[in-house]
């Protein structure tokens, strides 16, 4: 067993928990996209979940870490047709590091000062956009969900369309959109498998009330349990009609303006 697996996928989730799934996301009409973070190296399991998602045709924001990608990975990634509709290639970080001493892990909080922020996400953009060409699309996820206010500054003024973090973080972020997670597949800290299943479907819940799913993958943690769940998950919400599935592009304008909210 892969120690950084969730305790979710320790053994196989029981059916009753896919027939709850499935009338959780059946309630109402729903915007759904998913968001794989830590992208850069090519292994077994980025390609069985891209693979999967070109399978069942359903969107995925693939989240970038400069540092890591390189001219050689691009093109291994572009097999998987890199300009294809269903991929939203953006940036996740620069080199995804930690800068705190203490506190949470942060690669840009309070304690990088705002040379080093601008170069820094500058530096990253520009390598993302001349690796990736048109295929990058300047959204920012911070790594660990988080980052300081001057970032966000920065981040506007640079030009990026806007940030995806996790729901509820702070600092509240005014004039940049922010495409928030609400579901986490791969990284609950819950050390009892039960409670992480309880909280998934509450996370779920949630998400259906707000009437948007933004469900986060961490396909490294994935073990064979998670695999079998994430097809199961993708058969459920493409089988449901009601579902509208997107990537940021579909919530922003030609002129990088947010799109008003409509679902269907
Ligand atoms: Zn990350």
């Amino acid at each position: 067993m892969k120690d950084n697996v969730s305790s979710l996928y320790h053994q196989p989730l029981m059916e009753a928990f896919y027939t709850e799934l499935q009338q959780i996301v059946a309630e109402k009409p729903l915007q759904v996209f998913f968001r794989a973070d830590d992208i850069g190296k090519i292994d077994d399991n980025f390609t069985v979940m891209m693979e999967m998602f070109r399978q069942y045709r359903l969107p995925l924001c693939l989240a970038v870490v400069p540092q890591w990608m390189t001219a050689e990975r691009w093109r291994g990634m572009s097999r998987f047709g890199a300009s294809d509709g269903l991929w939203c290639w953006h940036q996740h970080g620069y080199c995804h590091e930690n800068h705190e001493k203490v506190g949470k892990n942060n690669e840009f909080g309070e304690s990088r000062s705002e040379t080093e922020v601008r170069k820094e996400l500058k530096a990253g953009y520009d390598r993302l956009a001349t690796l990736l060409g048109d295929a990058f699309y300047p959204v920012f996820t911070p790594p660990w969900n988080r980052c300081s206010r001057m970032t966000l500054n920065v981040l506007q003024e640079i030009g990026y369309h806007a940030v995806s973090r996790s729901i509820g973080v702070q600092p509240e972020v005014k004039g940049l959109p922010d495409f928030q997670v609400n579901v986490d597949l791969h990284t609950a800290k819950e050390k009892d498998g039960q409670q992480a299943v309880e909280r998934l479907l509450g996370d779920c819940r949630q998400g259906v009330r707000m009437g948007r799913l933004g469900i986060m993958l961490h396909h490294q943690r994935m073990n064979n349990h998670a695999v079998y769940f994430l097809e199961r998950l993708l058969q459920i919400l493409s089988r449901q009609s009601g579902i509208t599935f997107c990537t940021y592009r579909d919530f922003i304008d030609e002129q990088g303006c947010l799109k008003p909210v409509g679902i269907g």
